[in-house]
């Protein structure tokens, strides 16, 4: 089959193929389910190996020259095109991302929305130059730098947002000019189909995005291991994150990774807490708290604890979760059955060393799993310093504004932090001193611009190269310095 054959009806079962070249390739080996109706067979995809991985570098390397060859602003207007094609499928790929992920209709359909601005975004990128002209000391010399292509980039991306991470990845690396292998995560193979489908329709060349599928350890690490994939960008968890590091900066190409989060939200005295309560839960309950900027620690100094408590557990009744695709939902399933053990282990967990439950005991249904807040929780519990992901928040008491900074910083991670204050000098010292990534005030950790560099410190990411916004060309690219004689 090739790829003009490759439109997936949404809403029945996907039967997914490698995207290789111009060609869909692979048999039917996995299947993934709905968690929300595990009898509902979402997708069918082949498993790879890594010979499937060197056929795809092939594709990219055979197609990557006549891409870069086109020039940014051709490069872009394909985005641009694939942005509003994808635009016009929106609540169908919703539908989809619903099926394979379990977030809610209203979530996919704002995920789907941020694939779409990030394609206008990238394509947009397409008419702006990066390079600078800088004065030469020679004489009639005109210095000056280009951003070159790196040539094919592996990108390896998690489940949790199966179509804006893959494209926050794909649209930079392709409007520089490169050429991708794309391996997504094994539980959400369908959304990223969806944004291959758009850009193929879009005009993309043949062999400019390959898609293989197949699991982590096999084609991940072949990705990392290949000696024509010049560098690779991963989202994941930490410990995929640094076994891929060492085995692409063993090769000395280079790596992009994006990893755990453990987010504080501040809640000062002078915070309403109503709106700080509904901030945490937006954060810490929305896409059942699977998301790597959740909220998942709620530090209150003394005037705040109590009134944010009380409301906090009001908040969290109102998450009751569903089925995504139902219109009332508003926190859909556990991704997965591993996830959902995983989740009541951390509930235990929090329970053994000594923290209260102040929400209902908690409930699951399949992977329907109730909202958990624990109070009383101490910054050495593992509940306050490991990453739980999912729908379970940390209640802590700090003595005063510099006391609940030290122990939002008291931890490996350093992805999104927030505060809840009217008081613009409280919340400066907390801009000054968290160490975090991304800094909120009076906002929800989670959700961020497609046009703000995102990325986080500590064990949160390697910290070297930001994805999105502009900020995203600096790991595609590397710069030519050049020096253009205009005499003899
Ligand atoms: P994983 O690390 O398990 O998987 C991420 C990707 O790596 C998947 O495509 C997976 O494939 C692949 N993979 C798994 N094992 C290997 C391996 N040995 N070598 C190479 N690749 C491998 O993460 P999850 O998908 O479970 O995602 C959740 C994690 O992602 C959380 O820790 C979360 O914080 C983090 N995350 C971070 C974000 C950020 O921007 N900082 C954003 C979103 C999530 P397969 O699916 O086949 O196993």
């Amino acid at each position: 089959m090739t790829i003009e054959e490759s439109a997936v009806a949404t809403g029945a079962t996907a039967m997914l193929y490698h995207r290789i070249g111009a060609d869909l390739l692979g048999d039917p080996a996995a299947e993934r389910t709905n968690p929300a109706r595990p009898r509902q067979v979402v997708a069918v995809t082949p498993e790879g190996d890594s010979s499937t991985v060197d056929d795809a570098v092939m594709a990219a390397r055979a197609a990557q020259p006549g891409w870069a060859g086109l020039g940014a602003p051709a490069r872009g207007a394909i985005l641009l095109r694939a942005g509003a094609i994808l635009a016009g499928r929106q609540q169908a790929v919703a539908a989809d991302l619903v099926r394979e992920e379990g977030k809610t209709l209203a979530e996919a359909t704002g995920e789907v929305g941020r694939a779409i601005e990030i394609l206008q975004y990238y394509g947009g990128e397409g008419r702006r130059g990066r390079g600078e002209v800088v004065p030469s000391g020679t004489p009639h010399t005109l210095a000056y730098t280009r951003r070159e292509p790196l040539g094919v980039i592996g990108i390896i991306t998690p489940w949790n947002f199966p179509i804006a991470i893959p494209t926050w990845k794909t649209a930079p690396a392709l409007i520089a000019g490169n050429a991708v292998v794309l391996k997504p995560a094994s539980m959400t193979p369908l959304s990223v189909w969806h944004v291959a489908q758009a850009l193929a329709d879009a005009g993309l060349p043949p062999g400019v995005l390959n898609i293989v599928y197949g699991p982590g350890g096999v084609i991940g690490t072949a990705i990392a291991a290949h000696p024509q994939i010049a560098a690779v960008s991963f989202t994941g968890s930490n410990a995929v994150g640094r076994e891929i590091e060492a085995i692409v900066t063993a090769r000395h190409a280079r790596i992009q990774l994006e990893m755990g989060g453990k987010n504080p939200l501040i809640v000062l005295d002078d915070a309403d807490p109503v709106f700080a309560a509904r901030l945490a839960a937006e954060s810490g309950f929305g896409l059942t708290g699977q998301a790597c900027t959740a909220t998942s620690r709620v530090i209150c100094t003394p005037g705040s604890h109590d009134a944010l408590v009380d409301a906090l557990v009001r908040e969290a009744a109102r998450y009751r979760p569903g089925d995504g695709l139902d219109p009332g939902t508003v926190m859909g399933p556990v991704v997965s059955a591993g996830q959902l053990r995983t989740d009541l282990e951390w509930i235990e967990t929090g329970r053994a060393q000594g923290a209260t439950l102040v929400t209902p005991p908690v409930e699951h249904d399949r992977q329907f799993l109730t909202p958990a807040v624990f109070t009383g929780v101490l910054p050495a519990h593992r509940i306050a310093q490991e990453e739980v992901f999912g729908p379970v928040l940390a209640v802590m008491r700090a003595d005063d504004v510099d006391d609940a900074i030290a122990i939002a910083n008291d931890i490996p991670y350093g992805l999104s932090a927030g505060v809840v204050t009217d008081d613009m000098r409280m919340a400066r010292r907390f801009i000054d001193s968290i160490r975090a990534g991304i800094v909120k005030v009076n906002r929800p950790t989670s959700g961020v611009d497609p046009n703000v560099p995102f990325g986080g410190v500590k064990e949160s990411s390697t910290n070297t190269y930001r994805e999105q916004g502009s900020a995203a060309s600096d790991f595609f690219t590397w710069t030519k310095s050049v020096y253009l004689g205009m005499d003899r």
